[in-house]
């Protein structure tokens, strides 16, 4: 058995590992898919105190290594079930094997949302993505969109504009939701234009997109917008269905904690972006896990003594 287990290996997930093991906390920490999350999605980092710029994906294997370094034990594998309402801690997949702790830290995040719109579906790979970084290339002199007005639609937006001849951010107010450097550098860029109070109604094409229906939200007018790209930046969804009936969750399926990262579940701890109402940024999750690490330490001494 464990001290520790941590579901998920983004950034809040690796800084529990590194202050758990350095706690000297028995931990695994299993990851479905690769270690970083988000941020090995992301193009640079230039926000995290102490460094300048660095790629997400240089960023997230610093993380690794240095928690690794400390005897972090990472394991790839997708948990499907948990069983929290006993002292000892279970996580099992879908073939059957299973880990056993004294506490757990919930870390697994959200996931882009989708538009949920028709055509979405169909032409995901085929010129609708969620991932400027793994597919910007694609679109090289090419005229791409980018859907919504928050940090990652605008972050990623001048991403694009490296590579893209022209990137037309569609919003659906007429005012951006992103931080203020963010927008300042959008609008001085000459590639990025944008479309205000404007949503997507349908995508539009035959092996590939091609256009797509636009509606103004305040006139109603409808029209045909041609791009070869759309990139969807609409917010996230917090990884948490495996969750249901084991911790408190609100309507949205986001863990609220105290700010001991604590959840309902006495041992059972959740960091990072599948906590409601949190600056979603690598440094905050980073500091969750290091706390949630903390007081798992402290929970497990206080439980089962020095064992
Ligand atoms: P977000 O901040 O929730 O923004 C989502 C955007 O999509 C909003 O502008 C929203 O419009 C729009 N939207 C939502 N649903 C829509 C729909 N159905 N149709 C059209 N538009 C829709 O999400 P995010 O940009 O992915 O960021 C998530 C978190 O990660 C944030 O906390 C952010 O600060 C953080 N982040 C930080 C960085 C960075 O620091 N560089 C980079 C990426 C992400 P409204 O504005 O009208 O609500």
């Amino acid at each position: 058995m464990y001290d520790l287990i941590i579901i998920g290996g983004g950034p809040a997930g690796l800084a529990a590992g590194l202050y758990a093991c350095r706690a000297g906390l028995k931990t695994v920490l299993l990851e479905r898919g690769i270690p970083g999350g988000q941020i090995a999605l992301t193009g640079v980092v230039e926000n995290y105190p102490g460094i300048e710029s660095i790629s997400g994906i240089g960023l997230a294997e610093a993380m690794q290594k240095h928690a690794e370094k400390y005897g972090l034990q990472i394991e790839y594998f997708t948990v499907e079930k948990v069983d929290f309402s006993k002292k000892v801690k279970w996580v099992c997949n879908d073939y059957g094997t299973d880990f056993e702790a004294k506490a757990v830290i919930l870390a697994t995040g959200a996931d882009h949302a989708r538009l949920n719109v028709p055509g979405e579906e169909e032409f995901a790979g085929r010129g609708v993505s969620y991932c400027a970084v793994c597919d910007g290339a694609f679109f090289r002199d090419k005229h791409v969109a980018v859907i919504g007005g928050g940090d990652s639609a605008i972050d990623e937006g001048l991403y694009l504009t490296r590579t893209a001849s022209k990137v037309t951010v569609i919003h659906r107010r007429d005012q951006l939701r992103a931080e203020k450097i963010l927008q300042q550098r959008a609008f001085a860029n000459p590639k990025m234009e944008f479309i205000w109070d404007t949503v997507v109604e349908r995508f539009n094409g035959d092996d590939q997109l091609k256009t797509l229906s636009l509606r103004n939200v305040k006139t109603n007018e409808r029209r045909e917008f041609p791009v070869d790209g759309v990139f969807v930046y609409v917010g996230l969804t917090p990884n948490t269905a495996f969750l249901k009936g084991a911790v408190a969750m609100d309507e949205w399926g986001y863990v609220p904690t105290n700010e001991k990262m604590e959840t309902n579940v006495p041992g059972v701890y959740a960091v990072g972006d599948i906590r409601p109402n949190t600056l979603r940024q690598v440094v905050t999750a980073a500091a969750d896990g290091a706390i949630a690490a903390i007081q798992a330490e402290k929970y497990i001494t206080a439980e089962w003594g020095h064992e």
